[in-house]
């Protein structure tokens, strides 16, 4: 499995395993499960923590008998690393979360807001239905911030120079979420090419 199902809502465990990373496995401790005391346990207590977590959800190994000797199935993990996102004050967080209760969109929409000439993207910047939280919503709100700068005339003598089949900006855009053409900008991302060029 690429996740593991587990009735304790602090965890949430990905198998890194199954991505190619061997042996490794991830937990991230969920921000509203308002398990605080994390932050003063240890890294080492932090781990056991999880790993007590795991017992419950693999006992023993498969075959030891019931009230034989237990034979835990998970070990205490040879290598281990902690992370703690949530105290370091530039990040508060591996993403965002409405947390408090008052946090709405408009808080989206207050990150996205420009400052002169910066722009901010991100998943925290997008709203909730185009991909807050999440990979594609970073990239659809990053595109989408690219194409503003661009527009603005950010490199144009640059792309003056640039071969035919090189996208177009205007290409980019659609009907799709933050008005992009999402399979032209998958496209491009991934090949740096336009080849389903539009004609107009
Ligand atoms: C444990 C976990 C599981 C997740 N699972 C999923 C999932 O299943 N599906 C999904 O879609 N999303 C998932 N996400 C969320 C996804 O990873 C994020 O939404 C996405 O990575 C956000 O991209 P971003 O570009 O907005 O920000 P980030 O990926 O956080 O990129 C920000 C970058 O800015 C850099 N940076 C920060 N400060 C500075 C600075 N001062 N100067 C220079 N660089 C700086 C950081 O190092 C980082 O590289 C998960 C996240 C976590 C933590």
């Amino acid at each position: 499995a690429l996740q593991f199902e587990t009735t304790d809502q602090r965890f949430h465990f990905l198998n890194l395993h199954k991505y190619g990373r061997e042996g490794q496995l991830l937990c991230h401790i969920w921000g509203d499960s308002n398990w605080e005391e994390h932050a003063s346990l240890s890294d080492e207590e932090v781990v056991k923590e999880v790993i007590c977590g795991l017992r419950a959800m693999f006992p023993r190994k498969p075959g030891s008998e019931i009230g034989g000797e237990q034979q835990d199935m998970v070990p205490f993990p040879a290598l281990w690393k902690v992370t703690r996102w949530s105290l370091d004050p530039f990040a508060l967080g591996a993403y965002t979360e409405f947390q408090d209760p008052r946090a709405t969109e408009d808080d989206r929409d207050v990150y996205a807001r420009p400052e002169g000439r910066i722009l901010f993207t991100g998943e925290g910047a997008v709203p909730g239905n185009i991909g807050a939280q999440c990979t594609h919503g970073a990239v659809l709100g990053g595109a989408s911030a690219a194409i503003a700068l661009l527009s603005e005339g950010v490199g144009a003598a640059r792309r003056e120079a640039q071969e035919e089949e090189s996208p177009r900006i205007g290409e980019l855009l659609g009907s799709g979420p933050m008005s992009l053409d999402v399979p032209i900008l998958v496209e491009v991302l991934a090949t740096g090419r336009c080849k389903g060029r539009k004609r107009r």
